[in-house]
């Protein structure tokens, strides 16, 4: 009779399951429990009810927190958790912390702002919530094996996302599970690209762009520049809603590039958001996180989130008389690029520029970046003519061009290439972190491509890994 014990690992889908908010995962090894990601959802108003729900299962119990990366889909939940009684440690990689502690401390401060203008609005965690989160916190270096138990290892690789994103590799006992987090797209300008890994028997991959391939980048540069020339010609200004975490520092990247090469119309670029302003300095402390191009800039003793024309603008009032200038009463004046938050038009200043801008046909939106279903940003990618900000309705005449190229996603060509350069296939791959009918085309792409079973889990399943 064979006494051996039979080891139990069981994975529980609580997020960004047939959808691509709110990532988080529960892992159970034999009672050790650790949770991936702990996110927000965002976007969609009955997704967004679980915010302030209970957690499916007891924060008290999990005995520490895998963090993949700092945006707010995937850590927006984590000082919940904390203020709920999770007692262990959190680990992620360094920059990612310093992420995390902006957009923790900006999540804190908008609720503690929403619930003054609207007594109905929920406080779901404070700024003390987040010192105790932080101070959880134990920072792990790329591709160094980390003990979490006997039999138990975790490896952060590199997903090529944003600055400090990591893929998990464990190792528990003789299987190997990897969860991706969001993989990044090949030819992003300023981070690393995404390390391959060799030998996986169960994969959760991320599919938000599973079913198509993004224009290629210089493509979407040119289209970029030509439509800041064009726009400038035409004395409209460019509005670029967009992510503060990565997007802005590319496009950054990108304009003092183009700028330089003579490209594009030397024209004054606005980073409208303070929060845009404090990870571009996250971003400046981490050279060894760059590219080679982007590190042969610091090393020729250039700054590549510096240029002339470009200003950082952190006052609110400032953002108000820039919002109002040479726009309105038609007075055409001299044209600017903003770019600001939120990324997709849910909140933030951005909606000041787009309310003057969009009934304007000599301007345009510029859309870099995922467009959620439900928010205002998708309504106008979608081609509404009217939509409503702060309740008035407004006109959308200005020119709206949308940039696949600039995607911090990979595509479904990047996906695949993630599991072709694995030696050993999974056995089993998870969908996770896309719209239901993307996961689904995603999952039979994998079955057919490389003839191993793919399933789409559905919120709050259970998994157990045989
Ligand atoms: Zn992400």
């Amino acid at each position: 009779m064979n006494l051996e014990k039979k080891i139990m690992i069981s994975i529980r889908f609580l997020g960004a399951d047939r959808e691509v908010t709110g990532s988080c995962y529960l892992l159970d090894y034999d009672g050790f429990k650790v949770v991936v990601d702990c996110g927000l959802y965002q976007g969609d108003d009955e997704l967004e009810k679980r915010n302030s729900q209970d957690f499916l299962f007891d924060p008290q119990d999990v005995n520490a927190l895998l963090l993949t990366h700092a945006h707010l889909d995937h850590c927006g939940l984590i000082p919940k958790l904390v203020k709920h009684g999770f007692r262990g440690k959190i680990f992620l990689t360094q920059p990612t912390r310093d992420i995390f502690e902006i957009t923790a401390y900006d999540t804190a401060k908008i609720q503690k702002e929403d619930a003054m203008r609207d007594p109905q609005s929920q406080i779901i965690y404070n700024a003390g919530d987040v010192v105790n989160s932080l101070a959880k916190c134990v920072t792990v270096k790329f591709n160094e094996k980390m003990k979490m138990t006997d039999n138990f290892f975790v490896t952060f690789k590199h997903a090529g996302h944003i600055l400090g994103s990591a893929y998990l590799y464990m190792e528990i006992e003789d299987k190997k599970i990897l969860f991706s987090g969001d993989l990044g797209h090949k030819g992003q300008s300023i981070i690393k690209p995404v390390d391959y890994s060799e030998d996986v028997d169960y994969l959760i991959i991320e599919s938000t762009y599973g079913n198509r391939v993004h224009k290629p980048k210089a493509e979407s540069e040119q289209e970029l520049i030509d439509t800041v020339n064009d726009t400038v010609k035409n004395q409209g200004n460019i509005i670029i809603p967009s992510f503060a975490i990565e997007r802005t520092q590319e496009l950054i990247y990108n304009f003092k590039d183009f700028i330089k090469e003579g490209r594009m119309t030397p024209v004054n670029v606005y980073i409208d958001s303070p929060m845009a302003g404090k990870v571009t300095q996250v971003f400046s402390k981490y050279v060894n996180e760059y590219n080679n191009e982007a590190k042969d800039i610091v090393l020729k003793g250039d700054n590549p989130f510096y240029f002339e024309q470009l200003k950082f603008i952190q006052d609110a009032k400032r953002s108000k008389r820039i919002a109002s200038r040479n726009i309105g009463k038609n007075k055409k004046g001299e044209s600017i690029v903003v770019i600001a938050g939120s990324g997709m038009c849910t909140g933030g200043r951005i909606l000041t520029y787009l309310m003057r801008n969009l009934p304007l046909s000599r301007s345009s939106v510029i859309f870099a970046g995922y467009q959620a279903e439900g928010t205002l940003g998708r309504e106008i990618v979608d081609g509404e003519k009217e939509v409503y900000i702060y309740g008035k309705k407004v006109s959308v005449r200005a020119n709206i061009v949308t940039l696949g190229g600039f995607s911090a996603h990979g595509d479904k060509v990047d996906l695949l290439d993630f599991i072709s350069n694995m030696q050993k296939k999974p056995k089993k791959v998870f969908v996770c972190h896309g719209d239901e009918q993307i996961s689904l085309e995603f999952a039979d792409t994998v079955k057919s491509t490389f003839g191993i079973e793919a399933i789409v889990p559905y919120y709050n399943s259970q998994e157990v890994l045989e």
